[in-house]
């Protein structure tokens, strides 16, 4: 079978007549002149280069030094150079053939031959088979003649080529036997080719690199070899050179890793030398290094744990707390530990430039790293304490929950509920949702709040918004809390205001916002069992009252008509013994009957039968004339009165108001036994809606635990042992003077003093209910 090439009609290869050629040699005046170029010459040429490839790092220079060379030293006019598309680790990414290799360097062609070749496919058929798919070199003496052989098959495909291309690979077929498939409209005429494959250490083909020139023979067997060599250089330089680039690229990456540890890192020496730190250690130690015990710091959070680490060979954690610039804690967990050296520094892109003998000190560094655990701990105690708070308020709820009564904590002047217990279900018969506020709670559910007596009461004076609004302590208020349903519950209310920064909202704490709201832990006790028995009680005392009346009046009686009768001399003269007796039993019975009176007032007010003569009434007036009354009936004690207004007109039920007066008057009194000034004073309010009335004692005063029930019916406190009472008056002031829409209250200091305050509406601003 013929061999030969096919000339393809689109390409330029010249026009020849259609004979079968044979492939000669040059001629040998040509073979003389490559031989000028001695073995010598070209070992040294190639010895030479072969440094220079293997010091050039730049893979596009690299090439063209490869191509340029193969040039020089074969004396070839076109060298082109091929490569194989590879991935970072060296791993191919196309197949062998040649056709999707890319052209990595040219030399000898054109600015738009070259622009052209980088465009198109390679082709790896033909000649060129041989090299890309086994790795075999072509050295052909002239193409042309090859081609003009086989003129009497124009074309052949690429099967036919491939198959001779095997052949000719396992040496079963001389080189003109190759069948060329063709060249490119643009390639350059070619008589002499020298094609070698580049083989990687695992003989696989990575590369072409083919030269040409456009005279026949030129490129001898020896020109075969020198190219093979350089070919066996270029890969191995090529190797390297993506090697160096693959190291570079790491070392780059391990270096912006390095740089972005949130945490410091530092390698010191032996001496002590910063060989290498990161960022954020740079700046955490320029910081710490401006503190004025900076030094000592540096000592203990770098070099101390650095020549630890060194001397013990072992790693180590401390931690250290500083107090930064704006004098906060700070707490930093140090870990150091030896590092081998040997591998880091043969990586020495790892170590920039650092100007280190690797070998001395390969064994004498230490890395420090700087953990800033201050946030962690923060929040590692903020979480405890939120733990801790957290088991605390369940307790407290769990507490709150068995409690009996009903307790409920609110806040703001609209009484928004924040906590309640299970029992405060039961008193409102409903379930308040806690931001809820108070009055919108009873206005969802159609609870209704009344007084004692019957009357509603007005929202203002309900113990919670009191407290919570006005920042004042309720305690034992009755109220009547009146279900949707119509059933009703009697209730003692006491209401504790806290000051607000008692009990603060947690986020504003932290925000360092002073929190503005009243809160008041309010406590209902259902009363409806001792309303019960009271009722019983209060129904026995009025009708005792009542039957102790008549014989009280005509014992009352008897005793007045015995004194006066005897004054005026009716009737036997009496001995001063019996005299005395009388009035004895007078004033008994005077007593007696004030105390009668008293015990209806409380029955009548129970049953709603107490009714007040309200008229307007001039407060001043009425002061002077019970004080002076009252300053009657002792010596030892001096009652001295200021008025800040010649008259202060309220709405009131005048003897009623006497009563109030004259038993606040007469407590100072009594309970001053050692005598003394009792200051009286009587003027507006400081909002000038009120007339304010205290009465100030320096008695025995009322103690402490006593206080919040001492106005409760029979309430007497401990240190009143000798001095005689029942303790109603105080019971009865308050439900009269709350009746004329005022209010009563103290100030006491037992063995100090008490001054009792009671304040009305003037009569402009009355609210009647
Ligand atoms: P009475 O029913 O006769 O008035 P009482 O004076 O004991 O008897 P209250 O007027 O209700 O009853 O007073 C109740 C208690 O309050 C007194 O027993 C006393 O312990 C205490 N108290 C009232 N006023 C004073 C005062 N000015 N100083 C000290 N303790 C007082
Ligand atoms: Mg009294």
């Amino acid at each position: 079978m013929p061999t030969g090439i096919t000339i393809q009609s689109q390409c330029t290869w010249p026009e020849r007549d259609n004979t079968y050629v044979h492939v000669e040699k040059g001629d040998v005046m040509e073979q003389f002149q490559k031989k000028v170029l001695s073995e010598v010459e070209r070992f040294d040429a190639l010895s030479r280069v072969s440094v220079a490839l293997m010091s050039e790092k730049n893979e596009s220079r690299l090439l063209h030094l490869i191509a340029q060379t193969a040039t020089d030293l074969t004396g070839a006019a076109y060298a082109a150079f091929t490569l194989r598309p590879v991935n970072e680790q060296g791993v191919a990414l196309v197949p062998s053939e040649g056709n999707l290799f890319y052209l990595a360097a040219v030399i000898g062609v054109s600015k738009e031959q070259e622009e052209f070749f980088r465009k198109i496919h390679l082709g790896g058929e033909g000649l060129l088979a041989p090299i890309f798919r086994y790795g075999v070199p072509v050295r052909v003496g002239d193409a042309m003649k090859m081609a003009s052989v086989h003129t009497d098959r124009p074309t052949y495909s690429h099967e036919e080529a491939r198959e001779a291309a095997l052949r000719f690979a396992h040496g079963n077929m001389p080189v003109d036997e190759l069948r060329q498939v063709g060249v490119p409209s643009m390639h350059p005429v070619i008589c002499s080719f020298l094609g070698v494959p580049l083989l990687d250490s695992n003989n696989e083909v990575r590369g072409g690199l083919l030269l040409g020139h456009p005279e026949p023979d030129r490129f001898s067997a020896d020109d075969e070899r020198l190219l093979q060599g350089l070919a066996a250089q270029a890969a191995v330089a090529l190797e390297n050179a993506r090697l160096y680039q693959a190291m570079q690229m790491r070392a780059r990456e391990m270096d912006a890793l390095f740089q972005s540890i949130a945490d410091g890192v530092i390698l010191v020496d032996q001496r002590g030398n910063i060989i290498r730190e990161n960022e954020r250690a740079r700046d955490l130690r320029q910081q710490l290094l401006q503190l004025p015990d900076g030094k000592q710091i540096m000592e203990q959070m770098l070099y101390q744990p650095a020549a630890t680490v060194l001397s013990r060979q072992m790693k180590e954690e401390t931690t250290v707390t500083v107090i930064d610039g704006s004098h906060e804690q700070r707490d930093y967990v140090i870990n150091a530990a030896p590092l081998p050296l040997s591998e880091l520094y043969k990586n020495s892109a790892l170590l920039g430039d650092a100007s280190h003998d690797a070998e001395q000190d390969a064994h004498s560094e230490a890395v420090v790293v700087w953990h800033d655990a201050t946030e962690a701990q923060r929040l590692l105690h903020e979480r405890q304490v939120h733990a801790d708070t957290e088991a605390r308020r369940s307790l407290l709820q769990m507490i709150l929950d068995e409690l009996p009564t009903s307790v409920y904590l609110v806040r703001g002047k609209d009484a928004r509920l924040v906590m309640s217990n299970h029992a405060s279900r039961t008193v409102f018969g409903a379930e308040w949702k806690p931001g809820q506020s108070m009055l919108e709670f009873l206005g969802e559910h159609q609870i209704r709040i009344f007084m004692n007596d019957g009357r509603i009461l007005p929202n203002e004076q309900l113990a919670t918004l009191r407290a919570v609004q006005k920042g004042e302590t309720v305690y034992q208020h009755q109220e009547v809390i009146r279900h949707a349903d119509g059933t009703t519950l009697p209730v003692l209310v006491n209401a504790i205001a806290l000051p607000p920064n008692k009990f603060r909202v947690p986020s504003l704490v932290a925000s360092g916002i002073e929190e503005p709201e009243l809160s008041a832990i309010v406590v209902h006790q259902d009363v409806t069992a001792l309303k019960e028995a009271e009722y019983l009680k209060d129904e026995f005392i009025g009708i005792a009252a009542h039957e102790l009346r008549t014989p009280l009046a005509v014992l009352h009686g008897c005793a007045q008509t015995l004194i006066v009768q005897t004054a005026r001399g009716n009737g036997s003269t009496l001995a001063d013994w019996q005299m005395e007796s009388i009035q004895d039993i007078d004033q008994a019975t005077r007593r007696l009957v004030e105390l009668t009176e008293d015990l209806l007032d409380v029955s009548r007010l129970h049953a709603g039968h107490l009714e007040l003569q309200m008229e307007a009434i001039d407060m001043v007036a009425l002061a002077r004339r019970v004080i002076k009354r009252t300053q009657l009936t002792t010596e030892q004690h001096q009652l001295k009165a200021t008025y800040g207004a010649e008259y202060l007109v309220v709405n009131a039920d005048s003897r009623r108001l006497e009563q109030v007066l004259t038993n606040v008057l007469n407590n100072a009194i009594k309970y001053s036994p050692a005598g003394g000034v009792i200051e009286i004073a009587l003027a507006k309010s400081p909002d000038q809606q009120h007339c304010l009335l205290a009465v100030k004692d320096s008695g025995i005063g009322i103690p402490v635990q006593q206080q919040a029930r001492i106005f409760g019916r029979f309430m007497r406190a401990d240190n009143v042992r000798g001095i005689s009472g029942t303790g109603l008056g105080l019971y009865l002031c308050r439900e009269l003077v709350e009746r004329h829409n005022g209010r009563i209250w103290f100030e006491s200091i037992e063995n100090v003093g008490t001054t009792f305050y009671i304040s009305l509406p003037l009569v402009d601003d009355i609210h009647m209910a």
